[in-house]
């Protein structure tokens, strides 16, 4: 059943939110008792006061989990075991989805359609495919002359430090603790200052389904507490996602500290290639608008640069502006809202501030102000730049807002060239009816994932996601992301 928006309005209403950290297996308000207010982008209110974690809380988070490790409470379950706890989490996930849903709608200012069907449905789904995983990914045995015995396996690292972003809270932290918890670390999460609501229920639901004391722990806070994890010398692993400036720094602390891994899911400028032969322009024009202004535009994979054939340059814009008029923002608690929010004044300030350097060098074809403001909520229209050249900001940084820069191409090298032609390699789409020069170019576009006639189209899990260049490195979601949270030991027996 849709609930209407008066029906979601007034369950928010209704809602208990915690804003304590978990630590060791319970809510814990931080050491020196600070907060901070988290407020919410559809009106401004503030919705907790949430601990504000510092370096004596991560040390407190770390030590539990280092405990929770070396007791084997959690890593020296039978895989069987582990797998149960983890599938009943993620059951718990779903028995409690409407609620997760909501908070995360609140935090972020998300529709509440895509809280609902995607994050949270896909947090579950994750949980589950990594759960399932559990007894199933074996070790190897190498080829050895026949007085050895050689042994591949896969180790725990050990405590998993998790820094993530505010425009998936909860999925992005579940696609780091998923795998990493299945492998048998122990986990200290950091969420975003901007969204931590929805990792706090997460962990306590995994207490819930059976996690020991330890094995998850979440500490709300600012930049500071991320630096107090990434720098600390009792951590084995930090996996980031986030801009690719704090990647820098973060990068930069593991090799000052201990050389803990680290693991780096970064920003994007991701091209969209649209050529002559597109099969179908209408589907086409939709989905391209969807690739950028989906979640408000504030997506690592936004399909933000869009290089069309001058053929059908004037006929695809003409659908594309159609299409944007879908993600006309509205509150995102109606069921009919297909664009929210950005997550706060700070985010539109830095939009609009793109859009305005924008207009001295580009042709503004839509959108570009502020809407719904007497709201309290932070609200903008979807935005189209028709560019003359991609030696502009606009064009050429990540501006994680709902901003669509369109180019003109006539040869399909050069246009491959301008796609490249970016710090960044986290996603691109190629749009043809021949299958060989889509194959073709596919292969020649430097990012970790390429859509041909599609975009964001996913299994949930069963593909690899990261990016090249700037965009980072390793990769979550699939087995793959196994490989981030184990180390391999050789064991060689002489016979
Ligand atoms: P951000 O880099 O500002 O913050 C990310 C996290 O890092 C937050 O939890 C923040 O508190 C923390 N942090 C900030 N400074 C820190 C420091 N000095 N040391 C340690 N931690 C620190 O990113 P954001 O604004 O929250 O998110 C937007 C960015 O995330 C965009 O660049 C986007 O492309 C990227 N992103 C990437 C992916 C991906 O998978 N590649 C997915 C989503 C978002």
């Amino acid at each position: 059943m849709t609930l209407t928006l008066d029906a979601w309005t007034s369950r928010a209403a209704q809602l208990q939110i915690e804003g304590r950290a978990w630590i060791d297996g319970a809510f814990t308000h931080a050491a020196d008792a600070s907060t901070f207010p988290c407020t919410s982008p559809i009106d401004g209110r503030t919705l907790a006061h949430v601990a504000r974690c510092q370096a004596v809380d991560v040390e407190h988070a770390v030590s539990s989990a280092r405990q929770c490790f070396e007791s084997g409470a959690w890593a020296n379950l039978e895989p069987r075991a582990r797998k149960h706890v983890l599938l009943r989490w993620a059951e718990l996930v779903r028995e409690h989805s409407e609620e997760l849903a909501l908070l995360e709608t609140l935090d972020t200012g998300k529709p509440i359609t895509d809280t609902t069907g995607v994050d949270i449905p896909s947090a579950a789904y994750c949980i589950s495919w990594f759960a399932e995983a559990i007894d199933k990914v074996q070790g190897e045995v190498a080829p050895t002359s026949r007085q050895l015995l050689g042994l591949v396996t896969r180790e725990p690292l050990g405590v998993v430090a998790a820094v993530v972003p505010w425009n998936f809270p909860a999925l992005i932290a579940i696609w780091k603790c998923a795998p990493a918890l299945a492998c048998g670390n122990s986990v200290v999460l950091k969420p975003s200052e901007k969204s931590p609501l929805s990792a706090l229920r997460l962990a306590q639901l995994a207490h819930e389904a059976g996690l020991p004391p330890g094995a998850l722990n979440v500490v709300p806070g600012f930049g500071d507490t991320g630096q107090a994890l990434a720098s600390h010398v009792d951590v084995d692993c930090i996996a980031f996602t986030g801009s690719t400036a704090v990647g820098r720094k973060i990068a930069g602390y593991a090799a000052q500290s201990n050389l803990k891994r680290v693991w780096l899911e970064l920003g994007g400028k991701s091209p969209q290639l649209v050529l002559p032969d597109c099969p179908d322009l209408d589907y086409a024009a939709q989905t391209v608008a969807r690739a950028v202004f989906y979640n408000t535009g504030q997506m690592c994979t936004a399909g933000s640069r869009l290089l069309v054939h001058r053929d059908i340059k004037r006929d695809f814009i003409e659908r594309v502006l159609v299409a944007a008029q879908a993600y006309s923002p509205a509150n995102p608690l109606s069921p009919e809202t297909r664009m929210g929010c950005l997550i706060d004044q700070s985010q539109v300030e830095r939009v609009i501030g793109y859009v305005d350097e924008g207009r001295k060098h580009a042709r503004l074809l839509a959108g570009g102000r502020r809407m719904l403001a007497e709201s309290g909520g932070q609200y903008i229209e979807p935005t189209v730049f028709d560019c003359a050249h991609d030696d502009m900001p606009l064009v050429r940084e990540e501006i994680f807002g709902p901003v669509l820069s369109i180019l003109e191409f006539h040869d399909l090298d050069d246009a491959i060239a301008v796609a490249n032609r970016s710090p960044y390699g986290l996603a691109a789409a190629v749009w043809s009816a021949d299958l060989s020069t889509a194959h073709q170019t596919a292969r020649r576009l430097r990012a970790g994932t390429v859509w041909v006639n599609c975009y964001e189209e996913t299994d949930d899990m069963n593909f690899p996601f990261g990016g090249f260049k700037e965009s980072g490195n390793g990769r979550d979601n699939s087995l793959h992301a196994l490989e981030k949270y184990t180390e391999l030991k050789s064991t060689i027996v002489k016979l």
